[in-house]
Parts: structure tokens; C-alpha cells; sequence
């Protein structure tokens, strides 16, 4: 390798070409679709201090064990990358006291960092579209959040299948973690070293674990259903209820019980098949503790977060068709016609603000042009020359489509542009 070189960061990943036109049109079909519903857009800070995640995910989670970029900044402050962004979002809406302010419906997207082993499908920068409302008790909250997330599925073309649990209230989890604890204590040498390590700490976060030689004494556990107390399992069965009713078609999953500490009653993920086994693009979950435990009011919350980069892959494997960056490519050759072309490629922009025009840059014979005009995925090549100077005409080439170069007057090109773009 040249020594003068210098490389990314392990699993921290550049995102260009297709992969970032698929990423654009999931952002911008997330914006439109959480605008619909009345969601707000909030922006975060990337880092957060260490203690905020600390006591948000919970210290025998994965995250905060194994997976934080903690740094202490100049001043000695422990600082982390934040790994995920409800606890921020949380930290946000109590110290901007949002929470007074009624129910809120926020979301927000971007870079989540976890010092994970880099595979596919799993990053050490990664990015999430999280989504996170507070106030709102009643299982219809739960209901929307599971419809926006079908919905989006819908418009990207892609489809996944929704599992969805109940880990109960917070007493009704103890005593399960009581029978859990016996249960696994009888199997103890079927399971892993993590797992042996979880059996006291944390014996629910077993149930989560990802080794499939554990997958048989897992699925004979005891079950948490049966030791829900009936405020959760009315909850339960009206979240159900309200999927029932838009037919969203679900399977429930006992030994759905989600990596991080905070959660309560609901709690589902979107699973794919078509990832290998990173196969979860959506979690979520209700987080009603959460809010009091980092110093706010009491107050309801639930959530999800979605991995970006495996909706992208979905959306990649499906081939879903992306819009032509391009409108038109305008090229150029002589030298009058390359003295011209960006007066007429501005005058165009302020005619047609909505158009996409790129202007060819370099020179280069009309043949050289013409094959990048190609490649760009426009529909119609703007061709200038010296003579079409002369005559104040251009002519225009369809890339995409069977038919005759046209020439037209540089007044009536405006128009012509606008009906055929339908701008
Ligand atoms: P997993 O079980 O795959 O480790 P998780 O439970 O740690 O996921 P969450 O914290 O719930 O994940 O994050 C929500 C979503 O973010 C996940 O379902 C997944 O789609 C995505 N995600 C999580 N970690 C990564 C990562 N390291 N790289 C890429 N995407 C990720
Ligand atoms: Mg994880």
C-alpha cells in the first residue's frame, strides 16, 4: 500500500453512487411520510456524555459493555459517539421541557457508532432513522408507529415480517426474571460463557442471544406471557387489535425481549429473510421508565429505529427503480459555444428552477460529450455549437428515446423543456 495513504476507519463506510441515491430517496420518502402523519424533525448532537448512555441502555447490554466510542474530551469529560439515539432524544426533550408542551411526535436521522464486528449488514458507523413520541399511554400510539413503518415498507417496494411482544410492567418482569433465572440455573452448562455471565445480571438479555446453539433451551423457557399482569395484557390485545383492524399482518414472539434495558410492555422488530442474518431493518418499543430514570417527569414513551443501511440493501435487492438524477446534459464545442453555455444554462435555471441540467465541463469533441451525456441518465442532451450560436438555435438529442434531433429557437426552448418535463 502507498505509505502516504490514509484509509477510512474499520466499518466506518463512504456512501456514493447508487447506494446513496437509494439512501436519498429513503430519507426523502421517510420526510414525506412523517410529515403526513404530523411527526417534527428534531436534530441531535452525535455525543452525548458517557453517564447519559449509561443509564439509559443499561450497563450488562451489549452497547455499553463492549461496543461505545467513549473518549475523554479536553476537558476530562467522559464523552461517547452516541450509539443510538433514544436516550439523546429523551436527554433533549427533558431539558428543553418539550414534555410540557403536550404530546410530541419527533423524529430524526442520521449516524449511530457501535465498535461492533464490521460484516455485512453491521457497521461501526451506521445510520438510523429513529422515531420517538411521549405522553401517549394508549396502545393506538403503539398502532401508529407499526402502521408508519408498514406504510414506509409500502412505498420503498419492500417487504418484511413484523414480530411483536409484550415484556410487561416492570414488577410483572421481575418475578419472570425470578422463573428465568431458576430455569436457566437448571440448564446452566447448555449454556454460552455470555449467557453463564448473564444468568445473574441480566438472564432476559439470554433470550436475545444471537448463538443458534442456544436456540433450543431458549424456545423451552418459560414464557413471559404467562406472567403478565392484565393492565399489559389489555395493552397487548388492543395494540392487536388496531393491526387486526388495517390488516397488518403479525406473528407474536415470546422470546422477542429487544437488547436494551428501557423497555416495557410492547415491543416488535421488522425482520427480512433476505439479509442473511442482520435481518432486523426496524425495533422498537415502549419506554415508559425511561423519562424518570434520567431526571424527567413521569411520562409514557414509545419508539422504534430503523437501520438505514439494511433498508438500503432491501431496497437494492429489489432493484426498486431510482429517478434519473438528470433532467438534461448540456455540452458545448467551439469557441463561441463554450463562451455561452453557462449564460444559457443560467438563464435556463432561472426559467425552470425545478429542472436538473448539468452543464458538461472539460471540452472534448461533441463525440466525447455525447458518451458522457449518456452515461449521466439524462433524457435530452442540449448540444451547442458554433453555427447554433450563430443562428441563436440549439439542438436537442433524446437519450432515452426513439427519435429525430431537434432544433429549436433559443426563445422556445424554455417552453418546450417545460412541457416536456412536466414542470
Ligand atoms: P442487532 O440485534 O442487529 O444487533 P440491535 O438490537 O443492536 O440490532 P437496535 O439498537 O435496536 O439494534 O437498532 C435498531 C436497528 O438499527 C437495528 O434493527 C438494525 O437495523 C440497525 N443496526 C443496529 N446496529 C447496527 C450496526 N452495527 N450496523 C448497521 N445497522 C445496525
Ligand atoms: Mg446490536
Amino acid at each position: 500500500m502507498n505509505s502516504g495513504q490514509v484509509n477510512a476507519v474499520r466499518g466506518m463506510n463512504d456512501v456514493a453512487g447508487e447506494q446513496a441515491s437509494y439512501f436519498d430517496l429513503l430519507e426523502l420518502t421517510a420526510r414525506r411520510l412523517l410529515a403526513s402523519y404530523g411527526y417534527n424533525h428534531v436534530r441531535l448532537p452525535v455525543v452525548e456524555k458517557t453517564e447519559l448512555f449509561c443509564r439509559s441502555i443499561g450497563e450488562v447490554t451489549d452497547i455499553v459493555e463492549k461496543e461505545m466510542y467513549t473518549f475523554n474530551d479536553r476537558n476530562g469529560d467522559s464523552l461517547t459517539l452516541r450509539p443510538e439515539g433514544t436516550a439523546g432524544c429523551v436527554r433533549a426533550a427533558i431539558e428543553n421541557s418539550w414534555l410540557n408542551q403536550g404530546a410530541q411526535k419527533l423524529y430524526y436521522m442520521g449516524p449511530m457508532f457501535r465498535h461492533e464486528r464490521p460484516q455485512k449488514g453491521r457497521y461501526r458507523q451506521f445510520y438510523q432513522l429513529g422515531v420517538e413520541t411521549f405522553g401517549m399511554t394508549d396502545s393506538d400510539i403503539d398502532a401508529e408507529l407499526i402502521m408508519i413503518s408498514a406504510r414506509l415498507w409500502k412505498q420503498l417496494g419492500i417487504e418484511a415480517e413484523l414480530l411483536v411482544n409484550s415484556l410487561g410492567s416492570a414488577e410483572s418482569r421481575a418475578a419472570y426474571r425470578e422463573a428465568l433465572t431458576a430455569y436457566f440455573s437448571a440448564h446452566y452448562e447448555l449454556l454460552d460463557e455470555d449467557s453463564q455471565k448473564r444468568l445473574h445480571r441480566n438472564p432476559l438479555r439470554i433470550l436475545d442471544s444471537k448463538n443458534p446453539a442456544l436456540k433450543a433451551v431458549i424456545a423451552d423457557a418459560p414464557k413471559l406471557s404467562d406472567w403478565l399482569d392484565e393492565a399489559s395484557k389489555t395493552s397487548f390485545s388492543g395494540l392487536l387489535a388496531h393491526l387486526d383492524a388495517v390488516g397488518i399482518a403479525y406473528r407474536v414472539e415470546p422470546t422477542l425481549v429487544r437488547g436494551l434495558d428501557y423497555y416495557n410492555d410492547t415491543v416488535f422488530e421488522w425482520v427480512t429473510t433476505e439479509l442473511g442474518s442482520q435481518g432486523t431493518i426496524c425495533a422498537g418499543g415502549r419506554y415508559d421508565g425511561l423519562v424518570t430514570q434520567l431526571g424527567g417527569k413521569a411520562t409514557p414513551a414509545i419508539g422504534f429505529a430503523l437501520g438505514m443501511e439494511r433498508v438500503v440493501a432491501l431496497m437494492q435487492a429489489k432493484a426498486q427503480p431510482i429517478p434519473a438524477a438528470l433532467d438534461v446534459y448540456f455540452i458545448a464545442a467551439g469557441e463561441l459555444a463554450q463562451r455561452q453555455v453557462l449564460a444559457l444554462a443560467e438563464q435556463l435555471r432561472d426559467t425552470l428552477p425545478a429542472m436538473r441540467l448539468m452543464v458538461h465541463h472539460g471540452g472534448g469533441s461533441f463525440k466525447n460529450q455525447f458518451k458522457k451525456a449518456d452515461k449521466s441518465g439524462a433524457r435530452f442532451a442540449l448540444v451547442l455549437g458554433d453555427n447554433e450560436v450563430a443562428q441563436q438555435q440549439i439542438g436537442i438529442k433524446f437519450l432515452r428515446e426513439e427519435a429525430e434531433q431537434l432544433m429549436l429557437a433559443w426563445t422556445e426552448l424554455p417552453a418546450w423543456l417545460a412541457k416536456q418535463l412536466a414542470i
